[in-house]
Order: structure tokens, then sequence, then C-alpha cells
């Protein structure tokens, strides 16, 4: 077992805020409203395993560099560890703890049979080119080989990847094993075993979690005005479906800036504009530059806030105008402001429902490779909704019956469930 100060020698993020501490406050607040006993807390608040490589890599121009990687292995209690690799200057060990343990809640809050992890590497891959990025994939993975595996430890994209690393990731996998091994990774290409609907699930999720909500409040999609801060794979599958039902987008943006319009954004314009524009946005016609930070606090029905942690602070709380808060990206809402909100009657919905989305289809990815029957696109959208509705129901009955928030409501189904499993199967030896 890790030590936690062993994670917690690093030194804390800019922001002062840790995130692998803020997991552990959700934890034990599940925890308590739970009646858990001091043991089980205590095992859940530890990763299994927790792997930093070298990764030595020569540069296109001859020069040799060596990044460190990480893997963190919460828990597989309720099945192979699940979760992302992330490319992002921001990766920390602390930070990927925290997104692995986030991992285990959030695939057993849907149901499914994975537990959590999650690895990075802390480079920003804009800086680097196509050769150097695969070097860097396969090297970070063949470095792991004997810690993944279909039924051990199944990575996925996060941010900074996508399926052109899971196909080199599958390859390195595959050839250092001997034969073709697709369920190693999910969120693959289409071609070796990918699934339809996987490359918009996360959006596709966060937009059917949205719409449950606005439907609890009497309201429908159409004509809502939202606002979405990032527009990468999720920010922008989730402007997309969301415009398509009708919601007006008011703003969106990227790490460069955003852009407002009060009549609502033509989404498909904008994907097309920022294809044609290296992914720039601003500069969009009939629309105003936004900043990122003005963003969060324009009166919405609707906040998806789909780019990093940390978005929604103390500091900014009070100036949030939005109804309900979707958390796209994993946990942008700090812990202190959560409970503002809260406070104020806005609905947060929790990251680990509202971007359960992309696991989902990773789940239904394994299932389609494990079968030899892949589906199509529409079969695949219809179980992912039924997933995703059935949990949303599941934490507003719980938030219901206990009177807490949904958070803490999501929190105690998936930390419950993995307590449970983790009791019946007993403590070895
Ligand atoms: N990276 C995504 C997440 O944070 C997907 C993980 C997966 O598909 O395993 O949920």
């Amino acid at each position: 077992m890790i030590s936690k100060s062993l994670l917690l020698s690093e030194p804390a993020s800019p922001a002062h805020i840790c995130p692998f501490d803020q997991a552990c406050s959700y934890l034990e607040a599940a925890a308590k409203e739970l009646n858990l006993n001091q043991g089980l807390l205590e095992i859940l608040s530890h990763p299994r395993k927790v792997v930093t490589v070298s990764i030595p890599v020569k540069l296109d121009n001859g020069e040799i560099q060596v990044l460190a990687g990480h893997r963190v292995q919460h828990s597989d209690v309720l099945g192979p560890y699940k979760g992302g690799i992330r490319y992002h200057p921001a990766v920390t060990l602390r930070e990927v703890s925290a997104l692995a343990m986030l991992m285990t809640w959030k695939c057993a809050l849907l149901g499914i049979p994975y537990g959590g992890g999650k690895g990075g590497i802390a480079i920003d891959p804009k800086r680097y080119s196509v050769g150097e990025l695969e070097r860097i994939s396969r090297r970070y993975i063949s470095e792991l080989i004997k810690d993944i595996g279909p039924s051990v430890d199944i990575p996925a994209p996060d941010m900074g990847t996508s399926a052109r690393e899971m196909a080199w990731m599958m390859d390195t996998y595959s050839v250092n094993v001997g034969h073709a091994v697709p369920g190693v990774v999910t969120g693959k290409p289409l071609s070796i075993g990918g699934s339809l609907g996987r490359e918009m699930a996360t959006g596709r999720g966060t937009m059917i979690i949205v719409r449950e909500a606005l439907a609890d409040r009497g309201k429908s999609l159409a004509g809502a005005r939202v606002a979405i801060q990032g527009f990468g794979n999720v920010g922008c599958a989730a402007a997309e479906l969301l415009y398509e039902a009708g919601a007006k987008i008011i703003a969106v943006s990227t790490g460069a800036g955003g852009i407002f319009s009060e009549v609502g954004l033509d989404i498909p314009k904008l994907k097309v504009y920022a294809t044609e524009n290296c992914k720039s946005i601003v500069g969009f016609p009939q629309s105003v530059p936004i900043s990122n930070a003005d963003l969060l606090t324009l009166p919405c029905d609707v906040l998806i806030p789909a780019a990093l942690e940390n978005q929604i602070t103390k500091e900014n709380v009070n100036q949030v105008q939005a109804q309900i808060v979707a958390e796209a990206a994993n946990g942008p809402v700090t812990l202190e402001a959560n409970l503002a909100l809260e406070a104020r009657g806005v609905t947060v919905l929790p990251d680990i429902l509202a971007n359960a989305g992309g696991v989902v289809v990773s789940y239904l990815e394994w299932v389609q490779g494990l079968s030899y029957v892949f589906w199509d696109e529409e079969r695949v959208n219809r179980e992912m909704e039924h997933l995703m509705v059935q949990a949303y129901r599941k934490v507003i009955h719980q938030s219901e019956i206990r009177q807490i928030s949904l958070r803490l409501a999501a929190y105690t189904l998936g930390v419950g469930r993995v307590a449970q499993a983790l009791t019946d199967r007993g403590l070895y030896p």
C-alpha cells in the first residue's frame, strides 16, 4: 500500500488546493454519511498502486529528454482499473492520484464493472511533433507493460490524448506480448475495435444529464441559455449536441479566450471556424470576445465548465449566475464553492455523473470487443443513455431521501458500492 504522505511530498499546486486532499475530503464526507468504519475508509483513501516511470525520448533535433510518466491504480475491487491518460503541463502525481480515485467512484456509480485508475505525463502536447508524441506514448506504455492489460488496467483518452495515442499504445502493447490485444485500451480508432459514438460520448453524457436536470426544474433544452468553458473534445461535443437540441449557446471558450453572443452561437459554423483557425475561436463572426473568467459569471440557465479543475472557487462563486452548473471537467468546482452554490439553490451536477459518458462508452467498446459483435451508433447511444439516466435518477433519489447535495449523493452511491464489495470480498490474508 502507498503511503498518502508519499503523494503529498510533492510540492503543492500553485492554486494551493491539493487535488488529492480535495478528493479525500469528498470521500470522507461520503464515509461519514454512510457510517463507514475507519478501516474501510483507510483502505479507500489510499491508491493500491502508484507507478512513476522515466520516459527517455529522442527529440527531432537529436536531443534526449527524460519525462516522468505516472499511472495510479486506485482500486480494483469491482474490476480492472479504468481511466484515461492525460498529457498536460499541469499534471502532477497528486492530481493523477485524485483523478484515479474519482474514476473508482464514477465507475461504481454508473454500475460498470471497473475499478479506477489514471495516468499522466506533464507535457504540453502542442510543443511536440507527431513523431515525438508517438515515441513518448510508446515508451510510456512499454514501461507500464506489466501493470496494464485488458483484465488488469485499461487506459483511455483524457485531456491531451485521443484515439491516435490509443492506437499507438494498443500497438506497442500488442507487439510486446506477441499478438493483437485490442481490449488493452478503449477510445481506439474504429479500425482496431473502437466503438461508434465514443468520441462524442462524454459531451453526449453531459447533454443527457443537463436535459434531465432541466426537466426536473420544469424546463427543456430548447431555448435554454448555456455557457461552456472549454471547446476541446468534451466542450465541443456538448455544445454541438445541446445546440442540436435547441439550446442557445451564448458563450464558449478555449485556453486562449472565449466568445459571446447574446442571440446564441452557430455551433456547426464555429466548429468549422475553429478547425480552419487551428482551434482558435476568437474572431468568430457575430461574436464578441470574452475572458474565461467573465464566461463563468454570465447570466445563463446552465454553466458547463468543461476544461480544467478549480475554476469556480470561493473567489468567484458569488458572481456565478447560472441555475445549473454541470461539471463536464473533473473537479471544476471547489468544495467551498460547491457549498456556496448549494446554499443559493444552484444545482451542481457532479463530475462523476456529468462527465461519465466517456467511460460508459469505453465500457460498451470493451463489451463489444469481448463479444466480437459491434453495434451501430444508435444502439451505443441508447445503451449509454440508459445507464446515464439510471445513474441520474439514483443520485436524485439518494439526495432526496438523505437530504444531501447531489455531489454527496453521487459519492455515497459510488463509495457505498465499493465499500460493500470490499466488505463482501474481505481482507486478504
Ligand atoms: N478520461 C475519461 C474520464 O475521465 C474516460 C476514461 C475511460 O474511458 O476510461 O472519465
